[in-house]
């Protein structure tokens, strides 16, 4: 019997309505092994700027301090677009959070079940078991970190430039993780970069090299370069089982990878953190890869799953539950394999509300 201290943030839009459910889902998960949830919700986004002028108030990072992990919902919205860019609840409130919290790796399941086959832009007979990959990407160092400036040149012509470095360290950090990842799973590792064109990429090759050859040896490591990984996704993702790369690659290739898999309902991710947290086990923020969706909000028809699905990341890299977090996984498959769905899944089948596909993936546990 344990008790999980985390911060609840659900942020704008579904974010709140997606939450209530995954809570609800998680207090029944955990109350049946007699595990308890100690958590504490804090306003974040637009939500945060209404409440207290500041996308990310500093209560709520107080609060994310005394926990050992962040449930996130998603914020951002048309209420708060007419804000300053820097102002803007997703750029004001996630970015800060990834750097205090220094989540450098970010986890992204791309699982795309065989019955939701229609779901993605692929034709089905490329992808007749569906999708099951995951992408890491290095989510605090390389060019969206690194010297940023505008300038005037000496003929008078304005310029700008963006620095991408990384640091041995930084690389082997992410390799751990991918490796890790792979020993849970088909050890298959394909690591991202363009070493025929960046430095930062031939420092990233050799390093990614040594550290399997001397750590991971059992694991299969490949390494593509990023314009052909993104080819190879789009023409047969199953090619690959963990993939992983560095930040700005990372995010091009997880959004690719995100449409490849359906819809943006069912997939969640796990952003882990440099230190460790009060029990031993990584600190983390878990959300789900889709945004607001501000179209759908207050009609209770959001797909709950994501959000579900990253509360159980959560039990499984904060808290070290991992059997408990696939039953959660189990449950929500099950759900919708059996046909429950909602709208953005439904193909023509009848749509369940938001609340109603949380009691089916609840009565399924
Ligand atoms: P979005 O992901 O919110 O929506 C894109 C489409 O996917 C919409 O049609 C939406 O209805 C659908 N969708 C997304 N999640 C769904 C769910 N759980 N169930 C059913 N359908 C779902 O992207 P957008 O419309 O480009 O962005 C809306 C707002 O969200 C913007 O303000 C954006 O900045 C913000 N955003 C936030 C995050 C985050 O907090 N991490 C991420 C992406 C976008």
């Amino acid at each position: 019997m344990a008790t999980f201290k985390f911060s609840v943030l659900p942020g704008d839009y579904i974010g709140p309505e997606v939450m209530e459910v995954a809570l609800d889902v998680l207090k029944t998960a955990c109350g049946k092994e007699g595990h308890k949830l100690d958590y504490t919700v804090c306003a974040v986004g637009g939500a945060g700027i209404d409440k207290f002028g500041k996308a990310l108030p500093d209560q709520t990072v107080e609060t994310c301090r005394n926990s050992d992990a962040i449930l996130f919902g998603s914020v951002g919205g048309p209420k708060w677009e007419h804000l300053p860019s820097n102002e803007q609840p997703e750029r004001a409130a996630l970015l800060p959070l990834r750097k205090i919290f220094k989540l450098f790796a970010n986890i992204r399941p791309g699982l795309l079940y065989p019955q939701l086959a229609d779901a993605s832009p692929l034709k089905t007979e490329r992808i007749p078991n569906g999708i099951d990959i995951v992408c890491i990407r290095e989510l605090t160092g390389g060019i969206y970190f690194g010297e940023k400036k505008t300038f005037t040149n000496p003929d008078g012509e304005t310029a700008a430039s963006d620095t991408m470095s990384y640091k041995v360290s930084e690389i082997e950090r992410i390799a751990e993780v991918a490796a890790k990842t792979a020993m849970a799973r088909g050890k298959k590792v394909c690591s991202i970069d363009k070493a025929n064109v960046l430095e930062t990429s031939v420092l990233w090759r050799k390093t990614v090299s040594e550290y399997f050859r001397k750590n991971f040896p059992e694991i299969e490591l490949s390494h593509l370069y990023v314009d052909n990984a993104a080819m190879q996704l789009a023409r047969d993702p199953n090619q690959f089982d963990v993939f992983f790369t560095e930040n700005m690659f990372g995010d091009i290739l997880s959004d690719e990878m995100a449409v490849i898999c359906g819809s943006l309902g069912m997939l969640c991710s796990a952003s882990l953190g440099i230190g460790k947290n009060s029990i031993g086990l990584k600190f983390g923020l878990y959300e789900p890869a889709g945004g607001t969706a501000p179209d759908i909000a207050g009609k209770g028809i959001a797909n709950p799953c994501a959000q579900i699905l990253s509360s159980a990341l959560m039990l499984r890299y904060s808290f070290g539950e991992d059997a408990l977090a696939s039953r959660i996984e189990k449950a929500v498959r099950d759900t919708v394999c059996s046909g429950i769905r909602t709208a953005d899944i439904a193909f023509g089948m009848k749509a369940v509300s938001t609340k109603e596909m949380g009691e089916a993936i609840k009565s399924r546990l």
